[in-house]
């Protein structure tokens, strides 16, 4: 195992933050294919770096058994900004607080810069596909740097990109409020996203081509669709890209962990990162647990519940469950005027994720059901 260390902000008064990554089968595999797998973005969801604390030693030991066959990076807490802001005695890691951004939006789409860089550059493509990909890697990363990156949130934002650019899988760890494991990816890659459902034993698979805001996983994954488009049928799709939603904030447990990397690591051997792999010594096995099969829905039939006045949440219904239309799923309570109604779900489908907080305020979004039908346009990660 190597450990890097990407500084952020070097311009900053003071001790600046630092990424750290953590690469796996580097050495045995140069210029060959990469992995990366990040924790935390958000960086009060805690789950993904449990995830990889259990994915550390296992990938350590896969690699002195000589069973890496390509480069696994880990970034093991990815978001040092997000991780320092304390507020009143709470982490508040889902939005910079210098900017009020939200860390996991607003990555910049390279792939129109890049293509005009390897055309004036004299690129042309091949017969190689895997040349392809890597002269068109490298007028990436020239576009990437050529961005400007002021203040931390941006260095942040392109250490992440840079390091994902040249990975031929990119996995950013999540966790919602409360919720069941579930996976985004996009169309194009459904076939290899479903491999991963099935690894994790995920029950949903919510898939769009474009949520809004640049989320980073489709700033990825977009990348080699978008430069095909532009360039032509020669262009591989290079990068698989998804975002691993690790179940609910308070689930961090060290038998779903294990169990849960003991699936990823599943998904890297099917992708050809890892030779034998050890049933892992895992107490929750979470594929002897009844599933049912993946359900795989558009992101625009993902509909909220809202929260019609200020109350207290009440859930009738646990997660997971397939719902009707009209069917309550939790009773709202206001104290003051003793009104209390149900929340009904607004469609048939899974009820995936709930809000973990028992307050709701007028207009909050409260819950998401998984519908069959595309609904909504625009902004699909926002209520
Ligand atoms: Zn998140």
């Amino acid at each position: 195992m190597q450990t890097r260390t990407h500084p952020l902000d070097t311009s900053a008064v003071g001790a600046p933050h630092a990424v750290t990554s953590l690469h796996f089968g580097a050495s045995s595999t140069p210029g060959g294919r990469r992995a990366l797998l990040q924790c935390s973005l958000h960086a009060d969801e805690i789950p993904p770096m449990l995830v990889g604390w259990h994915l550390r030693q296992r990938l350590q030991s896969l690699e002195a058994a000589g069973q890496l066959t390509g480069e696994v990076v880990l970034l093991p807490a990815c978001n040092p900004i997000g991780l320092a802001q304390q507020v009143w005695g709470r982490l508040q890691g889902r939005f910079d607080l210098a900017s009020g951004q939200n860390f996991n939006r607003h990555y910049p789409a390279l792939a129109e810069g890049a293509a005009s860089r390897f055309e004036a550059g004299g690129g042309r493509l091949g017969a190689d596909p895997q040349a392809n990909a890597l002269a068109l890697r490298a007028a990436l990363q020239n576009e990437l740097a050529a961005l400007p990156a002021a203040g931390p949130l941006q260095q942040l934002r392109q250490t992440l990109m840079r390091l994902a650019l040249d990975a031929d899988i990119v996995l950013d760890l999540h966790c919602d409020n409360e919720a069941v494991l579930h996976v985004y990816a996009t169309p194009e890659h459904e076939p290899t996203a479903l491999q991963l459902t099935h690894c994790l034993n995920a029950p949903l698979l919510l898939l769009a081509a474009e949520s809004g805001d640049g989320p980073f996983d489709e700033a990825q994954s977009g990348i080699w669709p978008q430069l095909r488009a532009r360039l032509g049928a020669g262009v591989p799709l290079a990068g698989f890209a998804a975002t691993v939603e690790l179940r609910g904030e308070t689930e961090v447990d060290h038998a779903l962990a294990a169990a849960d990397a003991q699936g990823l690591l599943r998904f890297l051997q099917q992708q050809g990162f890892v030779g034998e792999l050890a049933e892992a010594e895992v107490e929750v096995d979470t594929h002897a647990l009844p599933q049912p099969d993946c359900a795989v829905r558009p992101l625009a039939g993902c509909l909220h519940v809202l929260a019609p006045f200020s109350g207290v949440l009440v859930w009738r219904l646990a997660l997971g469950q397939q719902v009707q239309a009209g069917q309550p799923l939790a009773d709202l309570v206001c104290p003051v005027s003793g009104r209390c109604e149900p929340l009904p779900s607004p469609v048939d489908g899974l009820f995936f994720a709930r809000e973990l907080q028992r307050w709701a305020r007028a207009g909050q979004s409260v819950a998401k059901i998984a519908g069959q039908e595309a609904r909504r346009s625009g902004k699909l990660l926002s209520a």
